[in-house]
C-alpha cells in the first residue's frame, strides 16, 4: 500500500504483500482510524462500522465474506489490507472456569492472556508489551527485561480470541467478556500510542461495547502519562502501589524514584477530577511477607489514601522462581484488610483463580526470545513454568 493516509502506530502491523507494497492490518484499527482509510479509498466513514462489526462482533476475517461490501471494494480490500490475529500457541481452561492463552507474537515471543469468570461477570486480563522495562523486584514479567510493545493488533488480538473462544456468537448479543483490565504483561503507559487505539475498540459499541467503568488500565505510576491518558479517554484507572511509603517503593517499583508517591497521588487526582463521573482509583496493593505487610504499613496506608477515592486491591504475592519473597500467611493478609476495612477503606482480597493452569496475577511471564536486558544475572522463570513448556 502506497498512501500514507492510514498511520500506523506500529511497524509491526504492516507486512509486505506479494507486490511488494506494504498490507495495512484493520485489526487493531479504532473507528477514526479506520475512517481516515476508507476516505483514503474514496469510500465513505459508515464502511468504518460496518468493518468493525464484521471482524470484531461476528469475528470475520476474511474480505470476501463481508458480503455488505461491494465486490470491487472487496477486491480493492484484497490488495491494500488484511485482518491478522495473532497465533494461538497453547491454550488451556481449568476447572474454575478461568482460561488462559499463551499467544506467538511477530518476532517469535509470547505473551499471555487470562480470562477469569466470576458470577455474573468475565475479566479479560490482557497484555500490553512483550516483558516490562520497570523491574519491579517482585514481578516475574520485569525479571524478564523488556522486548517490544505490542501492536494495537495484537493487542485487541487477545480480546478477540477470548470473545471467540466461547464459539461463534455475535458478541454483542452474547457477551462473556463484561471487563478487562491491562494488568498481564507490560507497562501499559509505556505503550501508549497503541494502548490508546484498542481501548477505543474494546469501548466502541460497533466492536466490543465494554463500559468505560469496567475497562482498567493498570500502571506502575508514570505520573506524565497518567495526566496524558487523561487527555484522550475516561478509562478506569488501577495503580500499583505496593508500598505506603517513598523509601519502600523505592525497593519494590524502582520508577518511584522518579515519580514518588506524593506526585503519583497528586497526579491520580487529578485524572478523577477529569472524569465525566464519579469513580474511584484502585489501588493495587501486593502482599511480600515480612516486607510490605505488616500491620503499621496498612496504618500509614490509612493515612497516605485518605484524600484519593479508591478501592484497594490486595493481592498476595504469587511466588515464583529465582525469588526469594514469599506469600504472607492468611491471617496476615486478613490481619492488613482489617486495619483498611475498619478505616472505612474498601480492600478486598484478590483470590487466586487458575492456579492449576499457572494464570494466577503476576504469573504471566511468557516467552521472551531476545532479552535485551538482565539476561546475564537472571534466569528466566519462563523456562520452569509448566504452560510455557507445552507452548513450545
Ligand atoms: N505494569 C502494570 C500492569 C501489569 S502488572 C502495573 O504494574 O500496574 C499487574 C499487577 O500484577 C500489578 O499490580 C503488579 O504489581 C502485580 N504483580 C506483579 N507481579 C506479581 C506477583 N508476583 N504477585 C502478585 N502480584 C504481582
Ligand atoms: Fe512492569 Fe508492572 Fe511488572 Fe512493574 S509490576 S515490572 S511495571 S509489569
Amino acid at each position: 500500500m502506497t498512501d500514507n493516509h492510514v498511520q500506523q502506530s506500529n511497524d509491526e502491523s504492516t507486512k509486505q504483500s506479494e507486490a511488494g507494497d506494504e498490507k495495512v492490518n484493520l485489526l487493531g484499527m479504532s473507528r477514526s482510524q479506520l475512517e481516515t482509510f476508507f476516505e483514503s479509498l474514496g469510500e465513505k466513514k459508515f464502511r468504518a462500522s460496518q468493518m468493525m462489526k464484521w471482524v470484531h462482533q461476528l469475528g470475520v476475517t476474511d474480505f470476501d465474506d463481508m458480503t455488505n461490501m461491494s465486490k470491487a471494494l472487496r477486491e480493492k480490500l484484497k490488495s491494500v489490507a488484511e485482518i491478522v490475529v495473532p497465533e494461538i500457541t497453547y491454550e488451556d481452561h481449568s476447572a474454575d472456569g478461568t482460561r488462559k492463552w499463551v499467544m506467538q507474537m511477530a518476532g517469535g515471543s509470547s505473551i499471555e492472556t487470562v480470562y477469569i469468570p466470576d458470577g455474573g461477570r468475565g475479566t479479560l486480563c490482557v497484555s500490553s508489551q512483550i516483558g516490562c522495562s520497570l523491574d519491579c523486584s517482585f514481578c516475574s514479567t520485569g525479571k524478564q527485561g523488556f522486548n517490544r510493545n505490542l501492536t494495537s493488533a495484537e493487542i485487541i488480538g487477545q480480546l478477540w480470541i477470548a470473545a471467540r473462544s466461547f464459539g461463534n456468537a455475535d458478541v454483542s448479543k452474547e457477551r462473556y467478556v463484561t471487563n478487562i483490565v491491562f494488568m498481564g504483561m507490560g507497562e501499559p503507559l509505556l505503550n501508549f500510542d497503541n494502548v490508546v487505539p484498542a481501548c477505543d475498540l474494546m469501548m466502541d459499541d460497533f466492536a466490543y461495547g465494554i463500559s468505560k467503568r469496567r475497562l482498567t488500565v493498570s500502571t506502575s505510576g508514570l505520573v506524565p502519562m497518567i495526566d496524558k491518558l487523561g487527555s484522550v479517554t475516561d478509562v478506569s484507572l488501577a495503580i500499583s502501589l505496593h508500598a505506603p511509603n517513598d523509601p519502600l517503593r523505592d525497593v519494590l517499583v524502582p520508577v518511584n524514584k522518579k515519580y514518588p508517591i506524593k506526585d503519583l497521588i497528586a497526579a491520580c487526582q487529578r485524572y478523577l477530577a477529569n472524569l465525566p463521573d464519579k469513580r474511584r482509583i484502585t489501588i493495587e496493593y501486593t502482599l511480600i511477607e515480612g516486607v510490605n505487610d505488616l500491620v503499621e504499613h496498612a496504618h500509614e496506608l490509612v493515612v497516605l489514601l485518605k484524600d484519593l477515592p479508591c478501592k484497594i486491591n490486595l493481592i498476595p504475592f504469587n511466588p515464583f522462581p529465582n525469588n526469594e519473597y514469599r506469600r504472607p500467611s492468611r491471617n496476615a493478609v486478613m490481619r492488613f484488610q482489617k486495619v483498611l476495612n475498619e478505616a472505612g477503606y474498601v480492600a478486598t482480597i484478590r483470590t487466586t483463580r487458575g492456579d492449576d493452569i499457572d494464570a494466577a496475577c503476576g504469573q504471566l511471564v511468557g516467552r521472551v526470545e531476545d532479552r535485551t536486558r538482565r539476561s546475564q544475572k537472571y534466569i528466566p522463570v519462563a523456562d520452569v513454568t509448566p504452560a510455557t513448556q507445552v507452548a513450545r
